[in-house]
């Protein structure tokens, strides 16, 4: 990988910035939060972790992110800690944008913005396709692994082999990454090495079936009905195309008094229908005049095409996402046009 620039650039930072896509997920706190840990332990620079918007709580006990910043929520404090910063760590997105409002405050400070070269360096830590050209010093990017966890934990071992010389917490937080991103080793955790890293984060001694219930065994009595609800009178089975369809509105978010992040995971449950090669899963955002997609899917379907061509969005082959500013209806209509274009490959 690349360990010496790593750590070159990180001798040489004063002030370091961590950074995460909005709507952060498993993997973006995971990630961050064993970073932002393991820079505190060796070198005196200042180390914080923002996150553009709030993320679910089911992510709360992840050790580190009582620290995290919001950006969103508290814009006035946090911008001067951007603004002074002289080492920005992406983690978990390959482009500016995917931190929204964070991003264009980071942008102008890089070079690709117009800001003085060499002045604010930039790494990135990723695992997206396509990562965005010319915003990096420094690009760790590997769309061939499981999580952002994954490929942060294979640059530590570099580092400091055989172990990599973690805390347990650090190796917490991994974990967690690793496990979120792949529907807890169901998907994209094919490659062998993956079971010898989770044997060594398993030396540190944690608790792998407690994380596991930390994440998911989480539902309070709302969400379990709400989920009973999608299912029963909001699912849609397109059958000719094994393509499923949820839809799910703001007031039916107040009606089931659905918080933040209950929504997680729904989108994976009609793949278990026998034949079922994708799910797609349409929300109104909470805080956005726009419809938000989530893609999954089975085997070779390519979610991410479907949603870079379609929805604005992308993300890996089974599982991506993208948004569209418009009505259900519309974002309906174009559902509709993307599975007809894709009849081909979803017949088969
Ligand atoms: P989710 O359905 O959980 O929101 O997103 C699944 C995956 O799709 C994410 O891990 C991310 O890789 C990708 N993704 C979601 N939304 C977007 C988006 O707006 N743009 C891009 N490029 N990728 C997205
Ligand atoms: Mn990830």
């Amino acid at each position: 990988m690349s360990a010496p620039s790593f750590l070159s650039l990180l001798s040489s930072a004063q002030h370091i910035i961590i950074t995460c896509h909005r709507g952060p997920d498993g993997d973006a706190i995971g990630s961050t939060t064993a970073l932002a840990s393991w820079i505190r332990r060796r070198y005196p620079a200042s180390v914080h972790v923002i996150a553009p918007n709030i993320f679910p709580d089911f992510l709360k006990w992840v050790p580190g992110a009582e620290d995290i910043l919001i950006y969103d929520k508290h814009e006035a404090e946090v911008r001067p800690i951007v603004e002074q910063a002289d080492l920005v760590i992406m983690c978990d997105h390959g482009e500016l944008r995917r931190m929204w409002t964070l991003g264009d405050v980071i942008r102008p400070l890089l070079p690709v913005g117009g800001g003085q070269p060499g002045a604010v360096r930039c790494i990135m830590i990723d695992h997206h396709l396509d990562p965005e050209p010319d915003i990096a010093d420094l690009v760790i990017s590997h769309p061939e692994l499981s999580s952002t966890c994954e490929v942060l934990l294979r640059l530590l071992l570099e580092i400091d082999p055989p172990r990599g010389s973690l805390t347990h917490n650090e190796a917490v937080s991994l974990y967690t990454g690793m496990m979120t991103d792949t529907g807890a080793f169901t998907y994209a955790s094919n490659r062998p090495e993956i079971y010898q890293l989770i044997s060594i984060l398993l030396s540190y001694g944690i608790d792998k079936d407690k994380i596991y219930r930390n994440i998911f065994f989480t539902y309070s009595q709302n969400r379990m009905k709400f989920m009973g609800y999608m299912l029963y009178v909001k699912l849609n089975v397109w059958k000719k195309a094994h393509t499923t369809i949820m839809t799910l509105t703001n007031a039916e978010r107040r009606r089931f008094g659905i918080l933040n992040g209950d929504t997680e995971g729904l989108v994976n449950m009609p793949l278990q229908i026998l034949g079922t090669k994708l799910s797609i899963f349409l929300r109104e955002d909470t805080e956005n005049p726009c419809i938000r997609f989530s893609l999954r899917s089975v085997d070779d379907f390519p979610c991410n095409e479907m949603a870079a061509e379609f929805f604005n969005g992308g993300g890996h082959k089974n599982a991506a996402g993208g948004e569209f500013w418009g009505s259900m209806d519309d974002a309906l209509e174009l559902t509709k046009r993307a599975v007809q274009k894709y009849l081909p490959l979803l017949k088969e």
